[in-house]
């Protein structure tokens, strides 16, 4: 009998994990979504101008390539269309149960089974996947007098489309790629922007390019889309990896900065302020042509003041008062939180978050001693910070495909801690050769300084790590 699978969350990966089951006629599983419909980030970020920095032909399904990317760098709504078009051609649609949030998972030893309870009541389960992501809560900043603001105000991720910026005076807190991409459409529109910056960032170019209709028609050869795929990889691999991890392309990443950082910004004054004083790559490098032009503009101004408070009238900062209608949170995410806001309890009663509290880690990123039978995609110490996440996705659900045959003959299978602590040993050991963990704070680390998220190997080990479940890393129950 094909075990039941619950997969938490429909975006990228939890689309990934139905389709895969799917196919391998597996049906007895359930998507729980929390919003209205499938996409992940990819439904949250609707704010102008949200889009991908890594090219679309490879931040995509390897077995559903597409020729119809209408450029290089897609906008938003047509990767979001991507997902829908995903969820519709393998007919994951009566799989999916929208608007249902997950509250909790328990394992219930005495059943081997997993008690996933939402808003409706409670389901038995052999399996659960999260794949709820790390970017999916908000982080709103603990700004004092927030609520006292008397205009509108709103996180990046939860734009308010209602809010008519037209003459408007907008206050943008945060400078990161999220902020980036929506300084430029926002300056267009407003009277005036004031982006307040505490942390300067490296911004690299976008080297966008619209595919006409030739380009489109071509990229139906199989052949040049493999190929086209395989090349960005490859660049994404063999320049910006090497440059993370202080190889041969360090001084040509930051050289790349700082030329674009000089042909952008003529102002001196207004250059050092976007000068970063830490180690190319340490915090998430941002990629984009547009963003210093917008920092350029005469009616956006770069406020580096530290910010007091928030008043009715706007942002307070140590240097006086800058008056706004309007304040767009662009303060990024609790990615340290991971499954967060859902109670996940494992055997003997162990919560997740009490295993957690020290940092998050998995084995492989995909499995946690005493808690059977849960596996995770975009788990802890799997994000990148130089190519796409679709691929390491693409990893996991295999390897998790791969653990599903060993359930009906053994019983629930679990982790070894033994397993883990050498997991977690080479992976300090690979994370001192990376450029994340000193000279920069940023959401690929958690409060005490720990890189929680990002994956520190090449990803091809990463693919090689992950190609079979190895059962002497396991406990089973049988
Ligand atoms: P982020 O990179 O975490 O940036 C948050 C920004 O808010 C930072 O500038 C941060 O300053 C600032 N901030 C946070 N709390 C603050 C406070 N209390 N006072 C003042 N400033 C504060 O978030 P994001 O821009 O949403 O991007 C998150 C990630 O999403 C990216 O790194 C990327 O991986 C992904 N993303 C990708 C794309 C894409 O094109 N692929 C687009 C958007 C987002 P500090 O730097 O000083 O902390």
């Amino acid at each position: 009998m094909s075990p039941t699978v619950a997969i938490i969350g429909a975006g990228f990966g939890g689309l990934c994990m139905a389709i895969r089951l799917q196919q391998a006629g597996l049906r007895s599983y359930t998507v729980f979504e929390k919003g209205h419909d499938v996409g992940g980030t990819w439904r949250d970020n609707t704010y102008p101008g949200a889009g991908c920095d890594i090219p679309s032909h490879l931040y995509s399904y390897s077995f559903e390539r597409y020729s119809s990317w209408t450029r290089r760098y897609p906008g938003q709504p047509e990767i979001l269309a991507y997902l829908e078009m995903c969820a519709d051609k393998y007919g994951l649609r009566p799989h999916i149960r929208l608007d249902t949030e997950v509250v909790s998972a328990a394992f219930d030893e005495a059943l081997g089974k997993w008690r996933v309870r939402t808003a409706s009541g409670e389901e038995l389960f052999d399996v659960v996947v999260s794949a709820v992501g790390q970017l999916n809560q908000p982080h709103l900043p603990d700004l004092p007098g927030m609520s006292s603001f008397a205009g509108r105000s709103f996180h990046s991720a939860r734009w308010d489309h209602s809010v008519d910026l037209t003459g408007r005076r907008v206050a943008v807190i945060g400078n990161g790629s999220s902020a980036a991409q929506l300084i430029p459409p926002v300056a267009e529109a407003a009277a005036h922007v004031d982006v307040f910056q505490r942390t300067p960032n490296w911004v690299i170019p976008k080297p966008d390019a619209v595919f006409a209709p030739a380009a489109r028609a071509a990229f139906r050869l199989p052949l040049l889309q493999r190929a086209y795929r395989e090349w960005i990889y490859r660049y994404a691999e063999g320049t910006l990896y090497r440059a993370l991890t202080g190889g041969w392309s360090t001084g040509l990443l930051r050289k790349r900065a700082l030329d674009h950082l000089h042909a952008q910004i003529p102002d001196p004054e207004l250059r050092a302020r976007l000068t970063p004083d830490y180690p190319v790559g340490c915090k998430r490098v941002i990629i984009d042509s547009r963003f210093y032009p917008a920092l350029a503009r005469p009616d956006v101004d770069v406020v580096t003041d530290r910010i007091a408070r928030i008043v009715p009238e706007g942002v307070e900062t140590s240097a006086g008062l800058r008056e706004a209608d309007v304040i767009v949170y662009a303060t990024g995410f609790r990615s340290t939180d991971f499954l967060s806001p859902i109670e996940v309890t494992g055997r003997q009663g162990r919560r997740l978050g009490d295993e957690w509290k020290d940092g998050a880690e998995a084995y492989l990123g995909i499995a946690v001693p005493h808690f059977p039978n849960l596996f995770l995609l975009y788990g802890p110490n799997t994000n990148l910070g130089h190519n796409s996440i679709v691929f390491m996705i693409e990893c996991q659900v295999r390897y998790i495909m791969g653990c599903l045959p060993y359930l009906a003959d053994r019983g629930p299978m679990e982790v070894r801690p033994e397993a883990m602590d050498s997991w977690r040993r080479s992976l300090e050991r690979a994370m001192g050769g990376t450029v994340w963990q000193a000279g920069c704070t940023s959401w690929y680390k958690n409060a005490a300084g720990r890189v929680t998220n990002n994956w520190p190997g090449p990803t091809p080990l990463y693919r090689r790590l992950t190609r079979t479940p190895r059962p002497a890393a396991f406990h089973f129950a049988r």
